[in-house]
């Protein structure tokens, strides 16, 4: 099978490798999309050369057909939770997997959805509604990580809430808190990209320089950097939430003043449970398809180097076999 192989920071290399062998699913890849901590192994962030090595098949964000399984399986279009866990330490067992310090990812430690075939526990894959787009089971496992940021937040219908970032964290996340009776605003520095949202009509507003200040109950940052957590709890209101889903960078600094005597909250977001991967698979059939740039698997360096010059205005990246 062809695979595209991380070779060093920057270099992607397609090359024939074995069809995966051994227990679970083997699923035939239909559609992969490429994540911010892709782009970030790819370009070789401090964030990300502190935690992965090339070489490495990347793509955790995977839509496919059943090949092999069990009978009821065979030929389902899945869309597939990449995060294993170990199902017995105590995270596991309280309900909160995606805490579980022993658990697996697809696309770092097992070589991931970059290429044509993946091997996946049968646990881990979420057949898709009959009648949807099989590429946009590739959009699940973003949406995932959204929603469940979006919860930790306690969103309230009617509320104002500002996301950092267009990216697509940013604007699922718009997206969805507009769905849920949210008025949202975003944060978008990227021209092209800020257009695009605006045409889709998401939110009520896009500002490319900074947001205004101290009126937002609700802020997600989707970012993640030195600079955009400040930025946030700025933006945030007396007594608001800032959730941080983004990690783009390794350390930001926090405003003790404002953070104490405005009695502002700072809460991470990492990953979701399997309820809200279901949840997430359900939804997609009304998401919005301009949000989203297909693009060929075979030209997937052109992708990511598109995607790292800022050249993709549409938010999110997805790759077709
Ligand atoms: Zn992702
Ligand atoms: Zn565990």
């Amino acid at each position: 099978m062809r695979a595209w192989v991380l070779r060093d920071y920057g270099a992607l290399a397609l090359e024939e490798r074995p069809v995966p062998q051994g227990p679970g699913l083997l699923l035939r890849v239909v559609a992969t999309g490429l994540c911010g901590s892709d782009l970030g192994v790819f370009k070789g962030t401090p964030a990300m050369r502190a935690r992965w090595h090339p070489p490495l098949v990347l793509g955790h964000e995977v839509a496919g057909v059943v090949e092999e399984g069990p009978e009821g399986l065979l030929g389902q279009v899945v869309a597939v939770h990449p995060a294993i866990p170990c199902g017995t330490c105590p995270f596991c067992r309280r309900g909160k997997p995606h805490l579980c310090p022993e658990r697996v990812h697809l696309g770092f430690h097992l070589p991931g959805g970059l290429a044509q075939w993946i091997r996946i526990p049968e646990g881990q894959v979420y057949p898709l509604p009959r009648g949807l787009p099989p590429w946009k089971g590739a959009l699940a496992e973003p949406l995932a990580v959204v929603l469940h940021g979006a919860r930790l937040g306690q969103p309230e219908p009617g509320e104002e809430a500002l996301v950092l970032g267009g990216g697509a964290l940013g604007g699922l996340a718009a997206w969805l808190l507009g769905r849920w009776g949210l008025r949202v605003s975003l944060r978008e520095p990227n021209p092209a990209r800020a257009e695009v949202l605006r045409r889709l009509g998401l939110v009520e507003e896009v500002w490319e320089g900074p947001p205004p200040e101290g009126g937002f109950p609700l802020v997600l940052d989707t970012v993640g950097l030195e600079a955009t957590l400040p930025q946030a709890l700025r933006a945030c209101a007396p007594g608001g939430r800032v959730v941080v889903l983004g990690l783009g960078g390794v350390e930001a600094p926090l405003a003790l003043q404002d953070l104490v005597l405005r009695e502002k909250a700072v809460q991470g977001s990492y990953l979701f449970t399997p309820e809200e991967f279901a949840e997430a698979v359900s939804l997609l059939e009304d998401l919005p398809e301009a949000l989203v740039r297909r693009w060929p698997a075979a030209e997937a360096q052109e992708a990511f180097t598109a995607l790292a010059q800022g050249q993709v205005p549409e938010p999110k990246l997805v790759l077709e076999w």
